[in-house]
């Protein structure tokens, strides 16, 4: 028994340990995918004028506001759209309305880490199908068991940046015994998304967040596309109010500016060709990026130590080693002056022969 009184498998998970977040320091932050860009310029005037509508009552439980305008960006009716405090917070809502004790929840593998405490958390198993070598996933993520309560597919997928086709995620959709969770944070640095499969299957759904393309992730705002009658099942489980009056007003006002959104996509979009070259030509291995970040792996390199020569550096990536994978450094796209700095400071490290 233990002592905290917090359940076993509780106090024997080790938690999700998020990139590091220095706070007031003078660090080139290229390890956890944020915009280097300030949001709309509408975000502020937003919140400004929510707070003076006043804050003494608790804001619209659904973000009524900001479904229909969402719902006008991606042609679906309102009720299609559940928001959230950031997508984790509609990660948390699914996989606690799906997965019980016991249950499985399939994963790709390497992935986004926290989809495993979600597991963890609900004292459920997770399935990890592993990725080949190209990135694509093979048949054993639709086909094997134990059969799963859930699976998520995050494309374009991290660390990797790529991305399955319209088409392959339809086929794991149609393949799947269980409900599809598409996790789109960095879809709007690529050419497609999978909106239309949510019209077309009554399991499949779709998370979005403000945090990477409209970079507005220390607002913390997400949400889900998902047909209206799972949409309603899905309210009951998240908080009441998970959404906080000048989020829901900071989020309506950026997704409303869709100029500024495809202003910065074009200039991200740019500076990720423009890395991706610039570390291929350094050795690197570097997947096509659909996302606004880049893998790199490089087997003649200790990444470890690239890592924390970078960091001596006050340039900030993040180093990943996943079970079973070559280890690897994800960098961040910034702007050109940044990607000037962390190539500058890169060659100093390892001087180009
Ligand atoms: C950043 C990220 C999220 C979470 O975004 P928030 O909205 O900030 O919670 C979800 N999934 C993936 C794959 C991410 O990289």
């Amino acid at each position: 028994m233990s002592k905290t009184g917090v359940r076993s498998h509780i106090e024997s998970l080790q938690g999700y340990a998020p990139g590091e977040q220095p706070q007031a320091s003078k660090y080139l932050k290229l390890n956890t995918n944020e915009n280097p860009y300030p949001p709309s310029p509408q975000v502020e005037p937003a919140v400004l004028n929510a707070v003076r509508r006043g804050l003494e009552r608790y804001p619209d439980p659904l973000a009524t506001a900001f479904r229909i305008q969402a719902g006008l960006q991606h042609n679906v009716p309102p009720e299609w759209i559940l928001c959230g405090n950031g997508s984790d917070d509609i990660l948390t809502i699914v996989t606690r309305a799906m997965v019980g004790e016991g249950d499985y929840l399939r994963l790709p593998h390497p992935s986004y880490v926290l989809y495993r405490t979600l597991a963890q958390l609900q004292n459920a198993k997770y399935q990890e199908v592993q990725f080949d070598r190209t990135w694509n996933l093979p048949a054993a993520f639709t086909s094997g068991t134990p059969v799963p309560k859930l699976a998520f597919l995050p494309n374009p997928n991290s660390p990797s940046g790529t991305m399955l086709r319209v088409e392959q995620v339809d086929e794991i959709a149609q393949q799947l015994p269980c409900p599809l969770l598409i996790d789109e944070a960095y879809v709007d640095f690529a050419e497609t998304h999978c909106i239309e499969l949510v019209r077309r299957h009554a399991h499949v759904m779709v998370s979005r967040t403000l945090s990477k393309s409209y970079a507005l992730a220390g607002l913390r705002f997400g949400y889900l596309i998902a047909q209206p009658s799972l949409i309603q099942q899905l309210i009951k489980v998240k908080d009441s109010y998970n959404c906080d009056a000048l989020s829901i007003a900071a989020a309506t006002a950026a997704i409303s500016d869709p100029d500024w959104l495809n202003q910065n996509r074009q200039r991200i979009i740019e500076q990720r060709e423009r890395l991706t070259q610039a570390m291929r030509q350094r050795g690197f291995d570097v997947p096509n990026s659909q996302a606004n970040f880049v893998w790199c792996e490089k087997a003649s390199t200790d990444l470890k130590q690239l890592y924390e020569k970078l960091k001596e550096n006050r340039v900030l990536v993040r180093y990943m080693r996943y079970e079973g994978w070559p280890e690897g450094i994800r960098i961040s796209v910034g702007t050109a002056e940044q990607m000037d700095a962390l190539l500058a400071i890169l060659d100093t490290i390892q001087p180009p022969r």
